[in-house]
């Protein structure tokens, strides 16, 4: 618990314009603010489809990946072509809608002013698909860090008035221990008021889950544990297609895809998470299978292949 007093998971959130579903002129024409025009993508895993939702485009810094060799470091960046300190990733959830179950799973910074302005656009995705707040019957909370969270409550309490919260009880367990939090510096306990508000306002309708549980047919949460001790990446098994979401067990897919084992200012136990990422990298590039990431660059959706006794990434822009 040593890494608590210092680190400021999500303290700081990682946090715009929205989407990804399957059919993809929806939003051409739609509402959307001037500023974020709205966009769709998706793809059809299995029974689901699966439509990504921009909250936001973060300004990520190269200061936020520390440690690690400073040379290996400038490299990993010369070769994805980036330069300067910037490295912008969006803030992705994620929709999946067959005809029993509609799953949200996380829900962007929502109305929290961390950022700045340009965040807080899941809502308005979900309006462009057609979907009213109460359309949501399940909320998947993949880890309590505010750019994941903070749209899951507004100033009436759940932003969501039908849907079971669903996280894993390592996640829930850690952000409401008064032990832990007692322990951490002040500015992080903002990040664990946040995390209790949202159990608080989905209090009675909260299902706890262990690593391995199926929530939803062919939908099964996994801890993948060192971002947070209870942080967790979905595996939807589509049949001839599956889908790795692998939430934030990745931050920049450039530069931890050649350095697989740099973490971020933001991961509770940074040894730990890289080695999750690592395991996560292996299977998605034996496997083949399609990912997804919540700051994969948006719609988020791709590939882990294997390159210079490392990895690279392969967005997948089309997916029929
Ligand atoms: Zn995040």
């Amino acid at each position: 618990m040593t890494n608590l007093t210092r680190r400021a998971f999500g303290a700081v959130a990682l946090a715009a314009p929205v989407l990804i579903s399957g059919t993809a002129p929806l939003l051409a024409q739609s509402a959307a603010p001037a500023a974020h025009p709205a966009s769709v993508f998706g793809a059809t895993i299995g029974a689901y489809r699966v439509t990504a939702l921009l909250d936001g485009i973060l300004p990520m810094s190269t200061a936020w990946f520390p440690g690690g060799s400073p040379d290996a470091f400038q490299s990993a960046l010369a070769k994805s072509g980036i330069t300067g300190d910037s490295l912008p990733a969006p803030i992705n959830a994620f929709l999946l809608q067959s005809d029993d179950a509609t799953i949200l799973v996380d829900a962007g910074l929502g109305g929290l002013d961390m950022m700045g302005p340009g965040f807080g656009q899941i809502s308005a995705g979900l309006t462009a698909l057609g979907l009213a707040p109460s359309d949501i019957d399940t909320l998947v909370m993949t880890h309590a860090h505010a750019d994941h969270i903070g749209g899951m409550i507004g100033a009436n309490g759940a932003a969501f008035p039908n849907a079971e919260l669903v996280v894993t009880g390592a996640e829930h367990a850690f952000w409401t221990d008064a032990g832990i939090m007692a322990q951490v510096p002040d500015e992080v306990k903002s990040a664990f008021q946040l995390a209790q508000a949202v159990f608080g306002a989905y209090a009675g309708r909260i299902k706890l889950v262990e690593s391995g549980a199926e929530i939803a047919p062919g939908v099964t949460m996994e801890i993948v544990p060192g971002h947070t001790m209870g942080h967790a990446v979905l595996h939807i098994d589509g049949g001839d297609r599956q889908l790795l979401m692998v939430t934030d067990a990745v931050h920049s897919i450039d530069l931890q895809t050649a350095l697989p084992e740099q973490g971020t200012m933001f991961d509770t136990d940074p040894v730990l998470a890289a080695q999750s990422r690592v395991r996560l990298f292996d299977r998605a590039a034996s496997d083949n299978i399609l990912i997804a990431g919540c700051h994969v660059h948006f719609p988020g959706f791709g590939r882990i292949v294997s390159a210079d006794e490392a990895y690279r990434y392969v967005p997948a822009s089309i997916l029929s």
